[in-house]
């Protein structure tokens, strides 16, 4: 018996949730889900939208799989996603990127993979607000230090890009290529202008790069790279990037093969992981029964594989790949009239022959 935590989230994640639950629940795969309310519904009750026993709950069971949680643009609570990988020293986002029949797309043979480094760069969480004590006192520390500003009315965030970051990460996209039997990795950077920071990123990537002779390395600048994957996906594979460049480039190729009802992701750390898909919460869909639930169902099928569950999560990828690729019970994106729910069932269905 395996015990997750389950985050339904807000928005659409509640149904989706509920779809990709029964959909591996037909599988007889035994699971019991720990379920945890996390996000702006339960800020009132708790003060906080990531409670302390949501994350402890995380710590026990070791695996968790989320649907998406709403952030409030601009002011309100941080992030929660970001606030979980964090706390859990999440420090991978693996988003592979693939093509299936029956969804429409420019592209048919997308195979990629996106490995985000998760912790550091301009999501670390280190800013300081327009007019603030601390924003004056650094700006003045700045000037003292010949850094001048054009106007000093900013807003700062700060982009540490270090070392030991970048070690693991670079690692771990190598490794996994070893292991998924991928044969290149491209290192994503802008390391022409942020020599300091980026250039950290691109000289570690092609340290390690050289200790993996079996596996291609090269690089690319995060501009010249959105072009690259547009007009020639398939020369990439293995993508590893810092922070923000890996989740631009994960909405894009989510473009590439469909959009974000495709596109699954996960969470690593060292101990820990939380899988969850790439889209968000998509309010203006909430409680219509009328998103894809693909991308989270995709998701588990990471998650299953990831507690050691690969025949179930074959099972679940197939029927799936398959019901996608009939086209007559697949939700709006696809193509189709079917709602989450009736298309949760199609999938019950192929699994259960
Ligand atoms: P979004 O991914 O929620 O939605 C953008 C559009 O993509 C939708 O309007 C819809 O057209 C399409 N889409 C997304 N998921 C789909 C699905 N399953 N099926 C079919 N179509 C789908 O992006 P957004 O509107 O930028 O963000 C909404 C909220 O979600 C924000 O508050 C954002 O912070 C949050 N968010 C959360 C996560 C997360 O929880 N990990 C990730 C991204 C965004």
């Amino acid at each position: 018996m395996h015990t997750i935590t389950m985050i339904p989230g807000d928005g659409i994640g509640p149904e989706i949730s509920e779809a990709m639950r029964r959909v591996v629940e037909s599988t007889g795969v035994k699971i019991e889900w720990d379920i945890q309310e996390a996000g702006a519904d339960i800020m009132d009750k708790y003060g906080t939208p990531l409670p302390d026993h949501v994350l402890d709950s995380i710590k026990k069971n070791k695996v968790a799989i989320k649907g998406p949680i709403t952030t409030p643009v601009g002011s309100g609570f941080r992030s929660v996603n970001v606030a979980l990988r964090k706390e859990l020293d999440l420090y991978v986002n693996l988003r592979p990127v693939y093509s299936l029949n029956g969804v429409k797309s420019r592209y048919d043979n997308i195979d990629l993979v996106i490995v985000r480094e998760n912790t550091e760069d301009l999501y670390a969480g280190i800013e300081f607000e327009e007019g603030s004590k601390d924003a004056i006192e650094l700006i003045g520390f700045l000037k003292a230090h010949e850094a001048r500003m054009r106007f000093e009315d900013a807003g700062i965030s700060i982009k540490p890009i270090s070392i030991s970051g970048t070690e693991r990460i670079v690692r771990f996209a190598y490794d996994y290529a070893r292991r998924e039997g991928r044969k290149k990795v491209t290192a994503v950077h802008k390391a022409n202008i942020m020599k300091h920071s980026d250039g950290i990123f691109l000289r570690i990537s092609r340290e390690i790069g050289e200790k993996y002779p079996d596996i291609e390395t090269e690089d690319r600048i995060v501009d010249n790279m959105c072009m690259q994957l547009v007009q020639k996906p398939e020369l990439y594979d293995v993508l590893v990037c810092p922070n923000l460049y890996g989740d631009i480039l994960s909405d894009l190729c989510s473009g590439l093969i469909g959009g974000l009802g495709m596109a699954p992701g996960a969470n690593i750390g060292e101990d820990h992981a939380v899988f969850e898909p790439v889209h968000g919460s998509a309010p203006k869909y909430a409680g219509q029964n009328k998103v894809n639930p693909s991308a989270l169902i995709l998701t588990s099928v990471l998650m299953l594989k990831h507690i050691g569950e690969r025949e179930i999560a074959d099972k679940v990828f197939n029927a799936t790949r398959d019901v996608i690729a009939e086209g007559k019970h697949v939700t709006y994106d696809l193509g189709g009239s079917a709602g989450t729910s009736q298309m949760a069932d199609a999938i019950i269905d192929k699994i259960k022959g």
